[in-house]
């Protein structure tokens, strides 16, 4: 198997008939990066920066913030999306140099662009580093845990505030760097019609997506029946998403665990998902199994699925229409 897999390494990733889909990596350090590009990797759909942050007790200035993610742009070079997502501390991620408060709830509490935005100072350190690293390769910029659309106008305004800061400074970025959004709560993904008007790119993350629609902890292993991406109203979320980017001609991609399960695959090729972000031992596998698939005739699949009562029967319908998952 690994013999056959080495075959992919390398290559763009196609389907039988000939579709085009990208399979990029999750990573959470320069290191990562350079694994995810041996192991087959096109780019990068999430770099979780919170881990420059973590495990050390002052937070990381824009110059080791800056190195870090000109590293990863320079692991790939060139065209290769490396898409950086803003810090994403609190929930079961905490910070010594923040001291947030204890809460009840951390999954719904004071989390990711919630601190971003009410710390500018931190936010902007953060936004400058993404900024100058993007005149050294495709950087995208990404807000997690977007609720509303203030919350993204505003985090776009600060993006845009740290440019004009720069370009008066005369140091070097892309003016037209990318910035997008997760789709990772239940609100975002309902009004997406509304957010697709706005952004360049969606990615729908199913980890959290799906602890908050199904209300049930990503960490509570006793709730393992109701932490599946497959059931069908985390699914019509997905669909619903892909179809009000494509409307506004915005690419949308995934970097949940989901994007990288084998079943999971020619639903959401089905769906006309565009980019696929996983662990990069997940790349190659992924790979191998989309260029058997057809997309054409998925769409069938994931029109029907929706229809579908639960997970169980999700997996089952879809095992049973894919020879290769048999
Ligand atoms: C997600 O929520 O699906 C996601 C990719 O982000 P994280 O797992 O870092 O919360
Ligand atoms: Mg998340």
């Amino acid at each position: 198997r690994r013999e056959r897999l080495k075959a992919f390494l390398g290559l763009p990733t196609v389907s039988a008939d000939g579709h085009r889909a990208e399979l990029v990596a999750n990573i959470g350090s320069v290191q990562d990066a350079q694994q995810a590009r041996q192991q087959g990797a096109e780019g990068i759909g999430l770099f979780r920066t919170e881990f420059l942050y973590m495990g050390r007790p002052d937070l990381p200035t824009e110059e080791e913030q800056f190195a870090a993610y000109r590293a990863v742009a320079e692991v790939f070079g060139g065209e290769a999306p490396i898409v950086i997502r803003t810090m994403d501390i609190g929930g079961d991620k905490q910070l010594p140099s923040l001291q947030l408060e204890q809460e009840d709830n951390p999954f719904l509490g004071y989390r990711a662009i919630r601190i971003s935005l009410d710390r500018p100072d931190l936010f902007k350190t953060q936004l400058r580093a993404i900024l100058r690293a993007s005149a050294y390769g495709n950087l995208k910029v990404m807000f997690p845990m977007i609720a509303t659309l203030d919350e993204w106008r505003r985090a776009k305004g600060q993006l845009e505030t740290c440019k004009q800061e720069l370009a008066a400074e005369g140091v070097a970025y892309n003016e037209r760097i990318e910035a997008g959004i997760m789709i990772e709560i239940p609100a975002a993904a309902l009004l997406a019609d509304r957010f697709a008007l706005e952004v360049d790119f969606f990615s729908i993350g199913t980890n959290d997506l799906v602890q908050y629609t199904m209300a049930a902890d990503r960490m509570n292993p006793k709730l393992g029946y109701l932490s599946d991406p497959l059931h069908p109203a985390v699914l019509r979320l997905i669909e619903m998403v892909i179809r009000a980017a494509h409307r506004e001609k915005k690419w949308v991609g995934m970097c949940g665990e989901m994007a990288g399960q084998p079943v999971a695959l020619p639903i959401l090729l089905g769906m006309g998902l565009d980019e696929f972000s996983m662990s990069a031992s997940a790349v190659l596998p992924a790979r191998e199994l989309i260029s058997t698939l057809n997309r054409g005739q998925l769409a069938d699949l994931a029109d029907k699925v929706l229809e579908l009562e639960d997970a169980n029967a999700v997996r089952e319908y879809v095992e049973q229409h894919v020879q290769v998952l048999r």
